[in-house]
């Protein structure tokens, strides 16, 4: 068989390198989809408190015991309410610390039982997920969560349906993180801090998901400095309970009004 003319080969590859093109540009669509906080391809998620003078604070990857007990008692100094997401196998670890945290007042969601990145499940594993996470917290305070966090954020083409059915009211993600995963300095944790605005939905940890007690004192050390800070600004605190009713939308205007800066405490100025 002859070769195929050079100037007869120059379409085909044209038309390959277009696809090529479109596949990637579809992988990358599918990969903002799935990682991108703000992104609403696999379903709307809530991201925003729906009011500029309000904060909410999301911690996930708890119950830890080597720090919540503290975080509730600071939230507690502070009269703030909060919203947890916990990994259902660390509530079976600790069902004191969450009936504790339940009692507080404060708003129990669903991280899922393992932890484990959604978007490569099926459908029936994501439910299933979801389903021992529910159990595990409804044995222990008696609540079944309206609310769940997908593990690092990422969703799939399945789980705004699987949620649904689930009688999930939402999918919550965030506005704002101080990347507390990667802690340095509790002077570089405060400084991340220091974008948050009014009506920001602020994703924090008080656990890792890797292990029951992770240290997360730096979490703690940042909010410590600022929830003061916040309160003397005029935030007012919400939980995703207090949220509920309303669609917060996808893209509310955030404050603008900028939060004092003030100079780090001593005892807080300290590193790792
Ligand atoms: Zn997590």
């Amino acid at each position: 068989m002859a070769l195929p003319h050079i100037g007869a080969a120059v379409p085909l590859l044209r038309e390959f390198a277009g696809a090529a093109a479109v596949l990637a540009a579809g992988a990358g669509a599918t990969a903002w989809g799935a990682l991108v906080p703000r992104a609403q391809l696999f379903g709307r998620t809530i991201r925003h408190t729906g009011k500029p003078g309000t904060l909410a604070l999301t911690f996930d990857d708890g119950p830890n015991p080597a720090l919540t007990p503290r975080l509730l008692r600071l939230l507690e100094e502070h009269h703030v309410r909060a919203t947890f997401f916990l990994i259902g196998r660390f509530v079976r670890e600790c069902p004191s610390l969450v009936a504790e945290i339940a009692a507080q007042g404060h708003t129990i969601g669903n991280h899922t039982y393992t932890h484990p990145r959604l978007f490569w499940m099926t459908p029936a594993q994501i439910a299933d997920e979801l389903a021992r996470c529910q159990d595990a917290i409804h044995q222990v305070c008696g609540q079944r969560p309206v609310w769940m966090r997908p593990p690092f954020g990422i969703r799939g083409p399945h789980l705004s349906l699987v949620v649904r059915r689930a009688g999930f009211r939402g999918v919550v993600m965030w506005s704002r993180w101080a990347r507390d995963w990667k802690p340095k300095h509790i002077a570089t944790m405060v400084e991340r801090l220091r974008r948050v605005r009014g009506g920001d939905v602020l994703l924090l940890h008080d656990g890792d998901h890797r292990h029951l007690r992770g240290d997360r004192h730096l979490t703690l050390a940042a909010l410590d400095y600022w929830l003061p800070m916040w309160k003397n600004a005029g935030l007012g605190f919400v939980t995703l309970d207090d949220i509920a009713g309303r669609r917060a939308p996808v893209s509310a205007p955030p404050l603008q009004k900028d939060l004092a800066p003030a100079p780090l405490r001593k005892s807080s100025a300290s590193g790792e």
